[in-house]
């Protein structure tokens, strides 16, 4: 394959947790990459309050490469913060979002350029195959039917922030300030024509994982939350029902004490049943606060993350 996009410019942006051991050769292929295609660039690391030596090593990197741009965090705002600040200062054509851990591994790049060239304006990276633990495959697989089924826009499923936009997409994207982010769903609710680039995602090159199973379930609660009211109408439901069977219940109670003289000891039936109702009223207001929460968060209007230094950044 030979493609170049010479004249263009290509932005590349990568949030860094704690990635000492991976950075150096995601630069180095993605320095080949780039080269490839011939292209004006700038690599954009997101510093995202990394423990280890990633600053460091991005410095060094930086210092030889004036194309290599960093943006330091005070602390950990987490991925979608890191992504999110790396698209505010990119001035590509074209940027991709990736992981720097080659689990979005740099030569679907590539492909993702060509597809732009045919006039796309967004360009997904789907993984037709996963490599991680079974758990993860697992509840993924059915979170993301969840979600297609919630979402009022249709969210793909396998999809994650491995993705290349348009220039005019990242203007719009800018415009969404939403504190909660899921790029996931931000991205496609944009509505620009998109092409799909599917790829068999690697395990991880080198550390650990950023994400314990606590960030996992709030970053996929966002995924619902925010593209969904679904959640806030299940008490519609559960109440209609409730009322339905608790007057054909009365109903049938009546009768049997009008026509049969049938008298129950009900008490105790009573007290099990509003126990368990009790218990389907507190999930129902929690998931009320979680949106509450949600509006709480954007009310406050605070910005999304803070930037300690920059390196070949005004
Ligand atoms: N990451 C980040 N902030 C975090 C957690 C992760 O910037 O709080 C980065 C991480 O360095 C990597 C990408 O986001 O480049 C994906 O994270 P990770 O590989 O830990 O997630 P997983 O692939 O296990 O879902
Ligand atoms: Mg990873």
């Amino acid at each position: 394959m030979n493609i170049k996009i010479s004249g263009k410019i290509l932005s590349v942006v990568l949030p860094v947790y704690n990635e000492e051991l991976n950075i150096e050769s995601m630069y180095n292929a993605l320095f080949e990459i780039i080269n490839q295609l011939d292209a004006v660039h700038e690599i954009i690391f997101v510093n995202d309050g990394s423990s280890d030596n990633s600053l460091m090593i991005l410095r060094r990197i930086a210092e030889k490469d004036k194309n290599v741009k960093v943006i330091s965090f005070t602390r950990n705002f987490g991925h979608q913060a890191a992504i999110t600040a790396g698209l505010d200062i990119a001035s590509g054509d074209c940027i991709i979002t990736m992981d720097c851990d080659f689990q979005d591994p740099p030569e679907i790049i590539i492909l993702m350029v060509e597809k732009w060239l045919d006039g796309k304006k967004i360009i997904y990276g789907r993984r037709s195959f996963r490599h991680d633990k079974f758990f993860k495959r697992i509840t993924a697989k059915y979170y993301y039917k969840l979600l297609y089924k919630a979402s009022e826009i249709k969210i793909m499923g396998n999809i994650g922030d491995f993705r290349l936009i348009d220039k005019s997409v990242a203007v719009e994207l800018r415009q969404m300030k939403e504190k909660n982010r899921y790029l996931r769903g931000m991205v496609p609710w944009l509505g620009f024509s998109y092409d799909i680039v599917d790829y068999v995602r690697p395990i991880r090159l080198k550390g650990d994982t950023g994400f314990n199973f606590l960030k996992m379930m709030r970053f996929a609660m966002n995924g619902i939350l925010n593209f969904s009211l679904f959640p806030l109408r299940l008490g519609l439901v559960l109440g209609v029902f409730i009322i339905v069977t608790g007057f054909l219940f009365l109903l049938y109670l009546a009768i049997r004490f009008f026509f049969d003289e049938q008298f129950y000891k009900l008490l105790e039936w009573l007290a099990v049943v509003n126990y368990i109702l009790i218990g389907f009223l507190f999930i129902l207001i929690w998931i009320v606060a979680e949106y509450i929460g949600r509006i709480y968060d954007e009310v406050k209007g605070r910005p999304l993350y803070i930037v300690e230094s920059k390196i070949n950044l005004l």
